[in-house]
């Protein structure tokens, strides 16, 4: 072969080797379809939670026209319900859902993200990681461990918890055995209570006995389906201590971040859609289920004393600082966060604040 032929004919070959590659490429990866395991650290059919991370990914099917299935397991189903945080940061798994509250343990700063005593509404904590820098800060603390979060659900203001005896000054708390995790369990125990750790499957039987003298639960719709009002005599509002407790799904970095930017948008896209549907489901079921214990169960709800509630917020304080000293990122997000708790804080107390108390007694009653 003639070397000027030689270098038409590859010549030609290579152009059509790049005419194939330019056509066939963008085909190609829109029909690859990604199959992933999401982990949960929710028991199989809680309701909103589970059903929620159930939820999340039948909708990630259909807005990507299947190239996203997600195959979702409930808590001990794969890993245990402790274990998503490590599965999904290891890789094992692609996503996880459940609280940040979970990982205290390991990531102290995680905390902040989920609920915090005396802390955000469900308002307040999605205007904190929407719009001011909250979620940015969030992405910060899980970088380390592979992890993006993404909120994907709000359980509204919980409740206070049930009592076995009545509440009626902070002395009450001394002794006190009570079934309550997170900072609120650390408010609990400064107050002079002793927090008990226990499984959700042990909680109502644990409290029939007497083995604990109260616990808090989630809401209505929730404690409801445990069968608390049969165990325990007093139902207390509000929750303080958990206020607008943020769910979270969790997604491992590296395959995240390999996705085309559509699928991006699309996982953000529909874990805001679920943060927001979790939270109208929470507000419809917990207003039914409260009419229910009141006029069926005969359940007597009583608030918390304002003098009880205001040594529980300086204990919580305390509790907060105490835990913001335990690492750099700790102390970054609690400062973060008490900023905008004040640049908020006016503007809640005279709109949704002044608001409630107009309406509180004429709501109740229409
Ligand atoms: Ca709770």
């Amino acid at each position: 072969m003639k070397r000027r032929e030689f270098i038409q004919k590859t010549g030609i070959a290579a152009a059509s080797a790049v005419a194939t590659a330019a056509i066939s490429a963008p085909a190609v990866l829109a029909k690859k379809t990604y199959r992933w395991k999401m982990v949960t650290t929710w028991p199989p059919n809680l309701p909103v939670l589970q059903t929620g991370a159930v939820r999340f990914a039948k909708r990630v099917k259909e807005a990507t026209d299947g190239r996203i299935q997600i195959q979702v397991f409930a808590g001990g189903e794969l890993v245990p319900p402790l274990g998503v945080f490590d599965a999904v940061s290891s890789g094992t798994v692609e996503v996880g859902s459940g609280a940040s509250y979970y990982w205290a343990g390991k990531v102290p700063a995680a905390q902040w993200f989920s609920a915090v005593p005396f802390g955000f509404n469900p308002q307040g904590i999605n205007a904190w990681l929407y719009s001011g820098g909250g979620l940015k800060l969030w992405e910060q603390v899980y970088a380390p461990f592979n992890l993006i979060p993404r909120p994907q659900g709000n359980t509204g203001v919980q409740m206070g918890g049930w009592f076995r005896k009545k509440m009626d000054t902070i002395e009450d708390f001394k002794g006190l055995k009570m079934r309550i995790p997170g900072l609120g369990g650390k408010v609990i125990a400064k107050a002079g209570g002793t927090v008990v750790l226990l499984p959700g499957g042990e909680i109502f039987t644990s409290l029939e006995r007497g083995v604990i003298d109260a616990t808090e639960w989630v809401g209505p719709m929730h404690d409801l389906r445990m069968g608390f009002y049969k165990a325990a005599k007093y139902y207390y509002y509000p929750g303080w201590h958990e206020p607008g407790t943020c769910l979270e799904v969790i997604f491992n970095k590296k395959v995240y971040d390999s996705l085309p930017k559509d699928l991006k948008i699309i996982l953000d896209a529909v874990a805001m859609e679920t943060n927001l549907w979790s939270l109208s489901e929470f507000e419809a079921g917990n207003g039914a289920a409260l009419q229910e214990l009141i006029t069926r169960h005969k359940v007597k709800l009583i608030r918390f004393p304002e003098p009880l509630l205001e040594e529980l917020r300086k204990m919580a304080q305390e509790t907060l600082e105490e835990e913001a000293n335990k690492d750099v990122m700790s102390r970054k997000v609690h400062e973060a966060f008490k900023a905008f708790k004040k640049q908020v804080g006016l503007w809640g107390s005279i709109s949704e604040n002044a608001y409630y108390n107009v309406i509180a007694d004429k709501y109740a009653l229409e």
